[in-house]
């Protein structure tokens, strides 16, 4: 067992725009703490608690400023966690800070750079890369991702996704078993055999929470999300079974203060805006109250999952995220103080080993078996049914093992049935008797042999007389044939085309078979290939794949107008710089891969010379009588060293195109990400312009002599299919449409379609470019589309 205190930690996070200086400091002392010092601005300490204190102290296990990257962090904060889940023990880590402070980018990453992976893609990768690692182990490891929003769980890799949104997916329930275990129903379970299955389920689940996300729930700061690894180890043959889990935890925003800010003033009034944050709250205040015995876990869902994760058995630590911002002073206090409650929380991890079913269930059945023969036994009841075929063999083999366990003290264990007694003494009695037969003839046999003893040697010794002499031929023809090839191998090193042939040779077949190096230089050659695989084609995430493709099913208008907005937003710009990226990381891996055949290419052809040299030693010795030197001479050593250093080269370039490989892989799966959000951006960008121009029509435009718009069921369908996608979710949901969710279905009966909708998120809100002109170049272009459309209806009816 490990007794710990709950880990903490804090991140700064770089500022958006240059900062005054003297907000904070940090200090770190010999004690392995560290001290964050916050001073409160002149200004704010005025109208802030009264006057007097002008700064606050907080303590640490070590504090991160702004310039610590992901890779620090990963190494400091979820390393030492990743090995104890390695070594069986629950771990937890999570972040906790308001909206902006950069919960998501620990946690999960920055959308942006390879660089910028956070804590699950890194912790993944290290996990995946021990346990190939271990060979002493058989590991399964699964993955499971849940959002809890409004104290409701949702399944974020649930396969239904594509379809519906969060609400109208089956919800996540909490059951308890008699012994307090949590289980959560409805929480799919996803097996990962690689890094690259998991970090796809991680990209799964990021998307699918971006797709259900729409302005009324703001999931991403509202919502609190769970990733957790299941890892479960076994020694090959024991029968004890260890399970560990791994959360990985991106709490709500804990904002709590509403900042109206009039002149930067903060107003002072506590407002949760996140009851469940308030409920886990609560729980660590209880738990950091000594002789507190009910501790609230059951308020909330966050709650009783992490129960474990709080006073529990589990490895805890806590990322303190801070935005150390004029702005978000008292944020960032209230943050900290949280993080010194959490400090005082002691949890008790222990490995969580079980006995395997199967073997349990084998020895059950063997005690089962002898409790029944005992009670045949007192009960005085005779079984009088003959053994079968497979009860004989059985006991004749335990009467084997018996017979030669040298062991004084081993008993036969037949059990309590008479049958089984009666039949081991039986084939005792037959076994005694056929030794003694046979000892009798071992003696007879023996001295018969004696008796023959002479001319047997005479005969041998003829025998070994005519193998020498076979011997002798043998090595005469071997010596005529190494001249032979001395001879051949003499003409073919002046002659030119030898080496174009030993090239061939070695590209064909590198390595003689049978080297034991052969396993792995077919592990490096299918690598190379495969690097030669993916930068042609281009390796593709099918998980991800239907999601992007969306805009296949778009109509043509749609499409130019998405053009038009995906060159203006400012994400396509990442996208692009990805693309960049992209490409020259794939010629980089083709590069690599033909390098890596080249030098499996001269690896070859060294040891095929290294062999031609030895043949050329060997023959040489014979022919002029001399002693193969045991030393290898100059021109081997060179070949030798050659050789090595050819290998060292071929392995590293190796190391690199793996890992050229996962940054491939990320970015692509970044890339994916990035398209799917600015698909979802652009449908309702799209459902709100059109829902304007419904509601108050243009006025420059020939729209305005037209009559109302048809409401044909027909018609509507037609617009309808004009407008909106039929994968769009967010479409649907703002606006009531032929296929509206269940939840709108009401309103759209009682409202004319399209015209009582009002867009639930301000234009400001919506990514724009900025640039008024293009802005109404875009809108120009929709209304001249709904023209045409709105003609073509007015026409067919
Ligand atoms: P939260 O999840 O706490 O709401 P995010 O992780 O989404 O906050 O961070 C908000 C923004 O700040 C994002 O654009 C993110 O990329 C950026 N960011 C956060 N932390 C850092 C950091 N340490 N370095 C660089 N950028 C950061
Ligand atoms: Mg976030």
């Amino acid at each position: 067992m490990v007794k710990q205190t709950i880990q903490i930690f804090a991140r700064v996070k770089p500022p958006v725009r240059k900062q005054q200086q003297g907000i904070y400091s940090i200090d770190e002392d010999e004690k392995l703490t560290s001290s964050l010092e916050i001073i409160l601005p002149r200004d704010l300490a005025d109208g802030f608690v009264n006057n007097k204190r002008e700064s606050y102290n907080f303590k640490f296990q070590r504090i991160f400023d702004q310039d610590a990257n992901q890779e620090t962090i990963f190494e400091n904060i979820a390393k030492p966690v990743a090995e104890s889940v390695l070594a069986g023990y629950n771990g937890t880590i999570f972040a906790y800070g308001q909206t902006g402070s950069g919960k998501t980018f620990t946690i999960t990453g920055g959308a942006e750079r390879y660089s910028d992976r956070g804590i699950i893609p890194r912790t993944l990768s290290y996990i995946f890369e021990q346990l190939q690692k271990d060979s002493s182990k058989i590991y399964t490891t699964h993955i499971s991702y849940l959002e809890i929003y409004n104290e409701c769980g949702y399944d974020l890799l649930d396969p239904r996704h594509e379809a519906s949104s969060l609400e109208d997916l089956p919800k996540v329930t909490i059951l308890e078993d008699p012994e307090q275990n949590i289980h959560l129903r409805n929480l799919s379970l996803h097996q990962a055999t690689t890094e690259e299955e998991a970090l796809n389920l991680l990209f799964l689940g990021d998307t699918n929470r971006m797709i259900a996300e729409t302005p009324m729930n703001q999931a991403s700061t509202r919502s609190h999300c769970i990733f957790t690894i299941h890892l479960s180890s076994k020694e090959p043959g024991s029968a004890t079974v260890r399970h560990a889990k791994l959360h990985l935890v991106d709490l709500a925003g804990s904002e709590r203060v509403a900042k109206t800010g009039i002149g930067g003033q903060l107003l002072t009034e506590a407002k949760y805006i996140n009851l469940s944050l308030h409920y886990l709250e609560q729980v660590i205040i209880a738990l950091s109250e000594k002789h507190r015995s009910h501790i609230p876990y059951r308020n909330s869902m966050m709650t009783s999952v992490l129960r474990d994760s709080l006073g529990g058995n589990c490895m805890t630590t806590m990322i303190a995220t801070l935005s150390l911002e004029k702005r978000n002073i008292d944020e960032s206090i209230s943050t900290c103080r949280f993080a010194q409650r959490v400090a005082l929380i002691k949890n008790e991890a222990v490995l969580n080993e079980e006995i395997d079913p199967r073997l349990m269930i084998i020895r059950l059945q063997k005690e089962i078996q002898e409790l029944k023969d005992e009670l045949a036994i007192v009960t005085g009841e005779r079984r009088t049914e003959a053994l079968t075929e497979a009860e004989l063999l059985q006991l004749e083999k335990l009467i084997t093992s018996f017979l030669e366990d040298q062991d004084p003290e081993s008993r036969l264990e037949v059990g309590a049935d008479m049958r089984k007694i009666h039949h081991c003494f039986h084939h005792l009695k037959k076994l005694l008797n056929e030794k003694k037969i046979l000892g009798n003839s071992i003696v007879s046999s023996e001295s018969k042999d004696q008796d023959c003893q002479e001319p047997l040697k005479e005969e041998e010794y003829k025998k070994l007389r005519d193998i020498l002499k076979q011997r002798d031929n043998e090595i005469n023809i071997l010596v005529n044939m190494l001249k032979k090839e001395k001879k051949k191998a003499q003409d073919a090193l002046h002659s030119s085309s030898m080496d174009r042939s030993e090239f061939r040779r070695s590209q064909n077949s590198p390595f003689p078979s049978g080297n034991p190096e052969e396993g792995q230089r077919r592990l490096l050659s299918s690598a190379s290939t495969q690097a030669q695989d993916f930068s042609t084609s281009g390796y593709r995430s099918s998980l991800l794949h239907n999601k992007t493709g969306m805009r296949e099913e778009m109509s043509l208008g749609h499409q130019e107008a998405f053009e038009i907005f995906r060159r203006d937003h400012a994400d396509s710009i990442t996208i692009d710089d990805n693309k960049q990226i992209l490409k020259q990381r794939f010629s980089e891996a083709k590069a690599l891969g033909e390098s890596i055949n080249e030098a499996r290419r001269k690896i070859g052809h060294l040891k095929e010379e290294i062999t031609q040299h030895h043949i050329q030693q060997v023959a040489l010795g014979i022919s002029e009588n001399m002693a193969v030197p045991s030393m290898p001479d100059l021109q081997e050593e060179r070949l030798r060293s050659q050789l090595e250093e050819e290998k060292r080269r071929y392995k590293t370039m190796f190391t690199c195109l793996k890992a050229l490989k996962v940054e491939i892989e990320h970015l692509q799966l970044l890339m994916d990400k990035a398209k799917v959000k600015l698909q979802k951006e652009f449908e309702a960008w799209w459902a709100e312009e059109a829902s304007n121009l419904q509601v108050k029509p243009p006025a420059v435009n020939s729209l305005n002599h037209m009559k109302p718009f048809p409401q044909t069921s027909e018609s509507q369908h037609d617009q309808s299919q004009f407008l909106f996608n039929k994968s769009d979710v967010y479409a649907r949901k703002i606006l009531p449409s032929p296929c509206p969710s269940p939840r709108s279905q009401e309103q759209s009966r009682t409202s004319t379609p399209l015209g009582n909708s009002t867009p639930e998120r301000p234009m400001s809100s919506v990514p724009l470019t900025g640039d008024s002109q293009t802005d109404s170049d875009i809108l120009a272009f929709i209304k001249a589309r709904q023209n045409v459309l709105q003609k073509k209806c007015l026409g067919s009816n």
